[in-house]
């Protein structure tokens, strides 16, 4: 729910309860003067009651007669009104309307007064008041039998219908009196004081309550109108922090996928985190990808038995902390193949506790073309520029593994060195450059001669030397004796005709290398001094 309607609802609640409270108290305040109000009705009722019974137990005698006394006068209203006894005792007729006055009289309640009234009376003073004239207009009218009247600060009137009996018409007969009329009623009058000191007392606390209530409210809503401003002030807060975590991240992601090296994060043995160089070089566009097709990246190591080049295990640990452990040691790389074609890379990580957990930073550097530069600078370290022919340190290299298999396989290994002769003339008669074509002929007749697994090399100047696998010096005297003659019977342009020297020689088992090479040299000086264009094996 947006903030705004957050609000609306919340102001919305207030009035309503706010409303709510004044018009309950309004229900509560109306009801307890009510309550009262009907307590002071009771009253007159039952005040009303009594005095009827009374009446009807009079006037079921027709009237009593009473002792007189000096407070009872004879009513002057009355026929027979007074009584001689027998005894001389003198007896005073009370009527039920001349009871009742004579009651209300006697009563001496400064906060309750009654009197019993009627429109046309026979006593003047049982005259009916404004009041007393409003209530029995209303119930003659209305044929009701009670009517009063509470007005504030004033007494509560109180009148109950009196109904004419048959036994009033006796007295009442002149007035005109019908039984079953309403033609006076009892008046009563209750003091207000309490009834209005109580419904003062009422307002004045139902005021406070929704003073209070009121207040309560105000503070409740004011604390939640607080509460969803800084809820609010807290949401745009984390929605900024959000949004620069988000940039910040986006920007980091940006710099990774710039780096030409592959950037992964590994936890455990699984990659969480790979850049787009990685990603782009396995053709995936995602890492999620990448695990669903090919679930590890050391699936793609190429395993080289070699300590210095990763595979998924080695010696049992896993590549991921193998790399961390031994990067110190030694250079760590990784060879993998794409489109066919080897991929070389050296690995770097760092380890990281992240959430109590390592986590690996590992980058792999491409490293193909650098090692592509090597070997061609190690090749072209190694080979004679004019001849293209391996140089005597390669060969010296080459001849130290064949020894080795040699001695390993029990295989016979010779060697031929051939030198051309009287090359110095060839230099001075045709040039230099004739000299130059000369040996370069002569190294591709070489070449053509020898068998794959045989290896050439150009010795120095004119001297070239040849390593001849699994072959016994029998075998090696007729291979350079097959060469001689080939040279001897080429034509080399401008160059006329050209003859060499050859020593052969075969391993001895556990000689040294150098032993070797000094005998093989030894016999191809015997070849010149025995008179050139010859083989000489030793
Ligand atoms: P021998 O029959 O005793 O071997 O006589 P030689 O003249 O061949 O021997 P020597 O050692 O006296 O001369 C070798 C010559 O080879 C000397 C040098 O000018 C020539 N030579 C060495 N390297 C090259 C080269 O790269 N190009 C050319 N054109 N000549 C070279
Ligand atoms: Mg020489
Ligand atoms: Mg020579």
């Amino acid at each position: 729910m947006k903030n705004i309607s957050k609000y609306a609802l919340l102001y919305t609640s207030f009035i309503i309860l706010l409303f709510g409270t004044v018009y309950t108290t309004e229900i509560l305040k109306d009801k307890s003067i009510d309550f009262h109000k009907n307590i002071l009705i009771k009253q007159a009722q039952t005040h009303f009651a009594d005095q009827v019974n009374i009446r009807d137990w009079s006037s079921s005698f027709g009237g009593v007669y009473v002792k007189a006394n000096d407070t009872l006068k004879p009513n002057p209203y009355l026929k027979d009104n007074i009584l001689k006894a027998e005894d001389g005792q003198v007896l005073i007729k009370v009527n039920p309307a001349w009871m009742t006055r004579q009651i209300s009289q006697f009563i001496d309640i400064d906060d309750f007064k009654f009197r019993i009234v009627g429109l046309n009376p026979i006593n003047p003073e049982n005259k009916a008041n404004d009041f007393e004239k409003r209530a029995l207009d209303y119930l003659i009218k209305n044929n009701a039998h009670e009517y009063y009247e509470l007005k504030e600060n004033a007494i509560f009137n109180y009148m109950g219908a009196l109904v004419t009996k048959p036994s009033c018409i006796s007295c009442h007969v002149e007035q005109g009196y019908k039984v079953g009329a309403i033609e006076g009623g009892i008046s009563i009058g209750i003091d207000t004081t309490n009834h209005n000191y109580l419904t003062l007392y009422i307002q004045e606390k139902i005021f406070y309550l929704r003073v209070i209530v009121a207040i309560l409210l105000l503070s409740i809503t004011l604390l939640l109108h607080k509460q969803i401003k800084d809820n609010e002030d807290l949401v745009d807060e984390i929605s900024d922090k959000g949004k620069e975590v988000l940039s910040t991240k986006m920007l980091l992601q940006e710099v990774i996928d710039a780096d030409h090296s592959f950037l992964m994060v590994a936890k455990g043995k699984r990659l969480i985190l790979a850049n787009k160089t990685m990603l782009r070089f396995f053709n995936c566009s995602s890492l999620d990808e990448f695990i669903r097709k090919h679930v590890y990246l050391s699936n793609f190591f190429i395993d080289m038995k070699n300590e210095e080049f990763l595979s998924t295990y080695i010696d049992g640990e896993h590549w991921v902390s193998y790399l961390y452990r031994e990067q110190n040691n030694r250079e760590i790389k990784i060879l993998m193949k794409k489109d066919n074609k080897n991929r070389y890379f050296k690995a770097h990580s760092k380890k990281k506790i992240i959430d109590n957990k390592e986590v690996y930073i590992i980058i792999f550097d491409e490293i193909t073309k650098e090692l592509q530069k090597i070997k061609t600078l190690t090749e072209e370290a190694s080979k004679d520029a004019l001849t293209n022919l391996f140089n005597r340190g390669k060969f010296d290299d080459v001849l130290s593994k064949e020894i080795s298999l040699a001695q390993t396989t029990k295989s016979p290994l010779c060697i031929i060195f051939l030198d051309i002769d009287h090359f110095k003339v060839v230099n001075d008669t045709y040039g230099h450059n004739v000299g130059d074509y000369i040996l370069i002929e002569i190294a591709n007749i070489l070449k053509s001669a020898i068998r794959q697994g045989d290896f050439i090399a150009r010795w120095g100047g004119e001297e070239f030397i040849i390593t001849l696998q699994s072959t016994t010096a029998e075998q090696a005297l007729i291979l350079a004796n097959k060469i001689r003659k080939i040279i001897e019977h080429y034509h080399f342009k401008n160059g006329g005709k050209q003859t060499v020297s050859i020593g052969v020689t075969q391993y001895i088992c556990h000689e040294s290398q150098s032993a070797f090479t000094k005998r093989v040299d030894e016999a191809l000086y015997e070849a010149k001094e025995t008179g050139r264009n010859r083989v000489v094996t030793k």
